[in-house]
């Protein structure tokens, strides 16, 4: 019989995953053919998460769990998940119900049927969602898609079931910067998208701030195109050029109309303009350089204070 794993990051998410589970037992009984266990990481939450994990896996032996000394963010939970999983086909899902698991039967039946090795999905609409941040995610897909070779789907979902094949290579990327819509398109193998309507959320509310956002579209930018880093060659030869031609233009009105000193304004304006430019620049090689920075250090991508394997963990309990 063939196991599905499925992969769930929680970080404070008492109230939804009680609901998460009661959902998941309901397909997993439409799917009688199949396997299931279920991986929940606790990302360091402080809440009742972890006590709640346990009380699920004592009940009920297809949940497990995993948990981290602190919190890691959700790439790498999935990360943590992936590399706990067994299935010969595994799902990342949020915990939220944001992820309709209802489409699982429909997404394994096209991974054992058709010819796909991935089943991903996206969302069709951004309802529910406020609109300046729906605008800001277009922006950043429309410029990342343009500096990057891989492409990265707009609206893609983490909601995504993989075959065993494409996991492990998912696994061999164990990059420390991770941004997954990234990796699993950089990967490859044939992927088969679904499109579904948004849901809000169960419980809870988002973890994501505006800010936290801002900093994961940057990790998307710098993992997966180093375009920026052409920036200040390319701004340096333009202005190279036009200063060339300002010097040409300046000799030749000095011999015709003599020197008149003046233009201090304009001078500071440039020399402002040109400091800027090249700040400008200079931030964009330290952006890349910390990144670089953080890779050489080679530190874990989670560290585990917990997990259902190593006998609930008890000397870690307070
Ligand atoms: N999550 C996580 N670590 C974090 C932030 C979020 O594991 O640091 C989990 C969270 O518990 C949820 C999923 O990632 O299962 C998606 O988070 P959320 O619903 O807040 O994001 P949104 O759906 O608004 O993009
Ligand atoms: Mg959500």
């Amino acid at each position: 019989m063939e196991k599905i794993s499925v992969v769930v990051p929680c970080f404070n998410e008492e109230e939804a995953i009680p609901v998460y589970y009661q959902e998941m037992c309901r397909v997993m009984k439409k799917m009688p053919d199949v396997r299931f266990e279920m991986i929940f990481v606790d990302d360091g939450s402080s809440d009742q998460t972890l006590k709640i994990l346990k009380e699920l896996n004592q009940k009920d032996q297809r949940c497990r769990y995993l948990s981290f000394s602190r919190n890691f963010g959700k790439e790498a939970a999935i990360y943590a998940g992936l590399k706990n999983s067994e299935g010969d086909y595994v799902a990342t899902m949020d915990v939220d119900l944001q992820d309709p698991p209802d489409m699982l039967p429909e997404m394994y039946r096209i991974l054992t049927e058709e010819d796909y090795d991935n089943v991903a999905t996206k969302r069709s609409t951004r309802d529910g969602e406020p609109k300046i941040r729906s605008f800001l995610s277009e922006l950043f897909y429309k410029f990342v898609n343009r500096i990057s070779k891989t492409e990265i789907v707009s609206g893609a979902r983490d909601f995504r079931l993989m075959s065993r094949k494409m996991v492990d290579a998912v696994l061999e990327m164990s990059e420390y910067n991770r941004f997954s819509k990234g990796i699993f398109e950089w990967v490859g193998f044939r992927t088969k998208w679904l499109e579904f309507k948004n849901v809000e959320r169960c419980a809870g509310e988002t973890k994501w701030s505006m800010r936290k956002l801002f900093f994961y579209s940057l990790e998307g930018i710098t993992g997966f195109s180093v375009a920026p880093l052409s920036l200040a060659s390319i701004i340096g030869i333009l202005f190279f050029l036009f200063s060339i031609a300002m010097i040409v233009f300046i000799i030749i009105r000095t011999v015709i109309w003599g020197d008149p000193v003046d233009g201090w304004p304009s001078l500071v304006c440039i020399i402002f303009l040109v400091s800027g430019v090249q700040l400008f620049c200079t931030g964009i090689v330290g952006e890349y350089l910390s990144k670089t920075y953080l890779e050489t250090k080679n530190r874990p991508i989670f560290i585990l204070k917990d997990s259902s394997e190593t006998g609930n963990g008890s000397r870690y309990e307070e």
